[in-house]
């Protein structure tokens, strides 16, 4: 079994997050992927954040069509602080057999640095599946240097660059610009039935 977390605030989730989560699906045969909506990550300051309930329910909306998809409440469901190297030990208690692969997006693995126990978290992933993102220089060679073997764990996703984040979608709504197709339909209209981020 291959079993993908895929953490993030998802604030709300977008195309950019969808494309990554599908091309880690069919680029590392993942047979489950999980969406680990975090509560407040560790780098993000708390009014930075919406409502988790608003951002599980978006998340639910944003994954439904895809059976790999599974929402996740592991990290919010323990006390914090949430750190990532805890959740995939987590998950490996619970799927010993399985192989983890870790997912984030350029910026994401950039920082890795700066999260906890960044060794051991490496350690304890089989792999990282890695999306580009725009305005990101690549810093993998001090990355390389600083951790042994991270060049053989990161998979690359042959993807078109999507220049989409949540705060640039917060953003449009708030000054009423569009954003209709950034995300998912369904998505889409829950924001709008519920007038999120006004
Ligand atoms: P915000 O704009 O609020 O900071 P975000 O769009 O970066 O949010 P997060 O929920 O913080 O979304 O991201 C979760 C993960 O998805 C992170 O690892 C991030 O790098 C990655 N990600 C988000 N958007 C993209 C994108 N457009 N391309 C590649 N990776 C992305």
């Amino acid at each position: 079994m291959r079993i993908g977390i895929f953490g993030g605030t998802f604030d709300p989730p977008h195309l950019g997050h969808l494309i990554l989560a599908s091309e880690a699906l069919e680029q590392l045969q993942l047979d489950k992927l999980l969406w680990m909506v975090t509560a407040i990550p560790p780098h993000k300051a708390i009014n930075e954040v919406h409502n988790l309930e608003q951002r599980l329910s978006l998340t639910k909306m944003a994954i439904r069509d895809v059976p790999q998809f599974e929402l996740s409440t592991l990290e919010i469901d323990r006390p914090g602080p949430h750190y990532s190297v805890d959740t995939v030990d987590i998950v490996k208690e619970m799927y010993p057999d399985a192989e983890i692969f870790f997912l984030m997006g350029q910026d994401s693995l950039r920082d890795l640095p700066l999260w906890y126990k960044s060794e051991l978290f490496l350690e304890l992933c089989d792999g990282l599946g890695v999306m580009r993102r725009p305005g990101i220089e690549t810093i993998v060679t001090s990355l390389f240097e600083q951790y042994q073997d991270i060049e053989k764990k990161i998979h690359w996703f042959k993807t078109p660059l999507v220049d989409i984040s949540s705060s640039d979608i917060r953003e449009r709504i708030q000054e009423g610009r569009t954003y209709r197709f950034f995300l998912p339909d369904a998505e889409f209209d829950l924001i709008e039935e519920k007038k999120y981020y006004q």
